[in-house]
């Protein structure tokens, strides 16, 4: 079969599930823009806290990119740090409180930078059902034995543990990207310890928490993408298991380093987020989350409505009011648990989030 026609055949395929999809231009800075001619408030960015649009994070970014240019021009092991990508590790570092910290292209790459080289022959990797696609990849990179837990069961756990062979690892989002829910971190962290367990945690999403306290055997990986407003991803860990990603993480050394320009918007922010500034714009979402959803642990909130078509069908109900909420679905979700996935930010003022909560009713996601 001539490769064409082999394209054509997925293409065709991919239209008959129901599940085609293109981007759309979305002409926007934070929350509000033009999206198909009609001006649109978006719930579908993770820039919790509104700092993509913050003027001291774009002003860094626009001085970085003046001092160093536009773009990093090779990998850091061949061309050399900027001093905005080793400031931003020191800072990283000491927020996270850990020995140091180390930044990757897009968080993407820093979960598979980890996995693959914590990962081999000899090594069990226990990952809950519900992890990042990245997670899956890396662990997929790694070559080790998977075994994916129940989501959040912590019996699940015991048991894989106290039956795998070898080196054990033990992966999980501390807040799940589609359903914004928490992983249970502390008992993790405290099984991981009674089993000589290494546990990395993806803290992407965690910007009203879960708090981890750092230790020896946990690694943290983040992203500068979501509620730093920039984009990249780093791990954060004691020394020598940043030494070893630097000399062994193939995403870490066969890639261009992120651009000086994201560097000293990630620095920004980072900055702003641990100011007074920031305990205001965390506060600020706290309250936002807590209207539309009360007691809901994160900003990701999830409407599941059931059929593909029906949450398409809402989603494109909510876009002719204005409002630009995604539909998710298979393969993303489980089949029949397709749903809007609405994502809040600080930089949601009141009358947005009446707004949102009005289409909702009207499209009987709300009483
Ligand atoms: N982990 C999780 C849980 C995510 O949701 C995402 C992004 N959607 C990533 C990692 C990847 O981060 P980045 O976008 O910086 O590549």
């Amino acid at each position: 079969m001539p490769w064409h026609q082999w394209v054509d055949d997925q293409l065709a395929a991919i239209r008959a599930a129901g599940q085609w999809r293109h981007t759309r231009s979305f002409d926007a800075l934070g929350p509000t823009g033009v999206l198909g001619g009609r001006e649109v408030v978006s719930f579908a960015s993770n820039d919790y806290l509104g700092l993509s649009a913050h003027p001291a994070v774009i002003d860094a970014a626009v001085a970085a990119a003046s001092r160093w240019g536009a773009g990093s021009t090779a990998s850091r092991l061949i061309v050399g740090s900027r001093p905005a990508h080793e400031e931003l590790e020191a800072d990283l570092a000491e927020w996270r409180g850990c020995e140091a910290a180390v930044v990757f292209s897009t968080g993407y790459a820093a979960n598979l930078g980890v996995l693959a080289t914590v990962g081999g022959n000899d090594v069990t990797i226990l990952s809950d059902e519900l992890n990042h696609a990245s997670i899956i990849d890396g662990c997929r990179l790694s070559r080790s034995r998977i075994r994916r837990f129940r989501h959040g069961d912590l019996d699940h756990v015991t048991e894989l543990l106290a039956t795998a062979a070898g080196r054990r690892v033990v992966v999980t989002d501390t807040v799940f990207s589609m359903d914004g829910d928490v992983a249970p971190v502390a008992e993790l962290q405290a099984l991981c310890a009674r089993h000589g367990a290494l546990l990395v945690l993806d803290e992407a999403h965690a910007v009203l928490g879960p708090d981890v306290e750092s230790s020896p055997e946990t690694i943290r990986v983040g992203t500068l993408s979501k509620s730093l407003g920039a984009l990249g991803g780093f791990v954060a860990a004691s020394q020598p298991f940043v030494d070893l990603l630097v000399n062994r993480a193939r995403s870490y050394i066969f890639t261009t380093a992120p651009s000086p320009a994201d560097m000293a918007a990630a620095l920004a922010a980072l900055r702003v987020l641990r100011s007074e500034e920031g305990g205001s714009l965390v506060g600020r979402l706290r309250a936002v989350v807590q209207r539309v959803a009360p007691g809901h642990p994160s900003p990701i909130v999830p409407f599941v409505v059931g059929e593909e078509a029906e949450a398409v069908a809402a989603a494109d109900a909510l876009l002719a009011r204005g409002l630009l909420v995604p539909a998710i679905r298979p393969p993303t979700v489980a089949p029949g648990s397709s749903r809007l996935r609405v994502a809040l930010s600080a930089a949601h003022d009141d009358a947005m989030i009446d707004r949102l909560l009005e289409g909702l009713s009207a499209v009987g996601l709300r009483p």
